[in-house]
């Protein structure tokens, strides 16, 4: 008789076994439960967290990106963390997550240098920069004694500086010459516009008009007719025809850049990139600039 009776402590701890050892014929939850070399007990006592890990993990396995995140917390995976002999569970970032707010930091970072950027602070101890710097320089003393200026298309490989030593022109200018300046992270510009059209033609005013403009990263954006026709060629064509300075930067070459701009969703046309092709030409001078990746 007394070996049949159970207390009411064996009764539970044999309802977490058997509850346990349900959840164990979940293939997810075995590799889990395997992955973080808890023992049986540890995992027993932790076994709804650890479905809810799984049923999250399950959501990530289907998943494309933050946009159809099903998790509780959007981006993240209530992952446990194990310590001796007991487990925490804790908000941890998934891969796109951390792709997100790498990018953002980046783009936070690079923002805050790009404000301080001045020409005094330009390194000029690499010479594959030195025809950039002296073109900047002689642009910099010619403004305003000669008022139809070129701009560059300064184009080369992945943090080689492009962005920052036309951003050390356009403060010097702002400060010293009372130049009024933009620069304007071209895929951004593209995306915003389509966002918010009560704001297109603001927007589209000030940047035709503005004395100089720097439209930073062309080639990084998705394609659109409409982005390219209507956007970039308007503007683009507004400063033609006013003479007002125009930057580029790019990771692409011209004949590049125009492959790329040919190539939209809808398909090719040469002929429309060409247009945009031939506007940038007749608004810049070209110039290369392949150096080392100051990034970290
Ligand atoms: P790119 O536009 O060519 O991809 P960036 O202009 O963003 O490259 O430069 C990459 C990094 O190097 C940035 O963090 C930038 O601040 C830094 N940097 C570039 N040129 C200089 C320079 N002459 N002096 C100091 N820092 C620089
Ligand atoms: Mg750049």
């Amino acid at each position: 008789m007394e070996a049949v009776k159970m207390t009411l402590s064996e009764k539970i701890a044999k309802e977490l076994e058997q509850d346990f050892e349900k959840s164990m014929q979940d293939k997810e939850f075995a590799t889990l439960v395997k992955r973080l070399k808890i023992n049986k007990k540890l995992a027993m006592n932790n076994n709804s967290k650890l479905q809810d890990t799984c049923e999250e993990l399950k959501n990530c396995s289907n998943c494309q990106g933050l946009f159809m995140c099903k998790n509780n917390l959007s981006g993240h995976v209530l992952y446990p963390s194990v310590d001796e002999d007991s487990v925490k569970f804790i908000y941890t970032p998934c891969k796109y997550q951390k792709k997100q707010d790498k990018a953002l930091q980046e783009k936070k970072d690079s923002l805050n240098e790009l404000k301080n950027a001045r020409m005094k602070d330009i390194d000029t101890s690499d010479k594959k920069r030195l025809k950039v710097i002296k073109w900047l320089k002689e642009y910099y003393d010619n403004y305003e004694k000669v008022n139809t200026l070129k701009g560059l298309y300064l184009h080369g490989s992945f943090g080689s500086g492009k962005t920052y030593l036309i951003a050390a022109l356009l403060n010097e200018l702002e400060i010293k010459k009372k130049a009024l300046t933009e620069i304007v992270y071209v895929p951004e510009l593209l995306r915003n516009m389509k966002e918010d059209f009560s704001l297109i033609e603001d927007k589209m005013r000030y940047l035709q008009n503005v004395d100089i403009l720097l439209l930073d990263d062309i080639g990084a954006e998705n394609v659109t007719a409409w982005g390219r026709d209507e956007i970039l060629g308007t503007i683009l064509q507004y400063r033609m025809n006013n003479k007002l300075t125009t930057f580029f930067t790019s990771n692409y070459t011209i004949q590049e850049l125009e492959d790329h701009l040919s190539m939209t969703k809808n398909g090719e046309d040469k002929v429309k990139a060409k247009r945009i092709i031939e506007r940038i030409k007749q608004l810049t001078e070209d110039i290369e600039l392949i150096s080392v990746n100051r990034r970290n």
